[in-house]
């Protein structure tokens, strides 16, 4: 899909948000969502959204729903570091097939770091084990 397009209704994370999909959750808010990489390039992987914009990318998100997910993500970020202590952050977001963006509802990648371990490359990682993930996403909860 490029970057011009239709916003569909059927994606995973609108899947997600009208709870006809399970994901291990970090963050309900009114406006936006965080919730655990299910193939995360990093322990601590999480995709931030907003539940009712239907912006498939940067380009098309109104300014205030934009605001709205870049705060939850510097919630996020903040509880990241508090519960997994990495050394470093990355924060990514992809526009348009070309670019690497596989799921087309706008979401801010949330990626902890740790010295000596390189991540996985975008889209490379393994389904995690879901117990694994749940305890993660509870470490981060306790700090939100
Ligand atoms: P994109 O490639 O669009 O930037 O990122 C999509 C992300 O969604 C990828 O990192 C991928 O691992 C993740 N993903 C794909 N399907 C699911 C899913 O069903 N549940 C969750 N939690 N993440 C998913």
């Amino acid at each position: 899909m490029s970057l011009d397009g239709q916003y569909d209704d059927g994606n995973i994370f609108a899947k997600i948000v009208r709870g006809e999909m399970p994901c291990v959750q970090v963050f309900d808010a009114s406006h936006t969502m965080g919730f655990m990489d299910v193939f995360p390039q990093s322990p601590g992987h999480m995709l931030v959204i907003h539940k009712t914009s239907k912006a498939r990318n940067i380009l098309e998100v109104e300014h205030e729903h934009l605001c709205q997910i870049m705060e939850a993500v510097q919630h996020l970020a903040r509880a990241a570091k508090k519960a997994l202590n990495p050394e470093g952050i990355v924060i990514t977001q992809f526009n348009g097939a070309t670019a690497g963006q596989t799921v087309f509802h706008l979401h801010f990648h949330i990626i902890p770091r740790y010295e000596n371990t390189p991540p996985l490359a975008h889209t490379s990682g393994q389904m995690a084990d879901m117990s694994e993930l749940q305890k993660i996403a509870d470490m981060i909860k306790k700090h939100i």
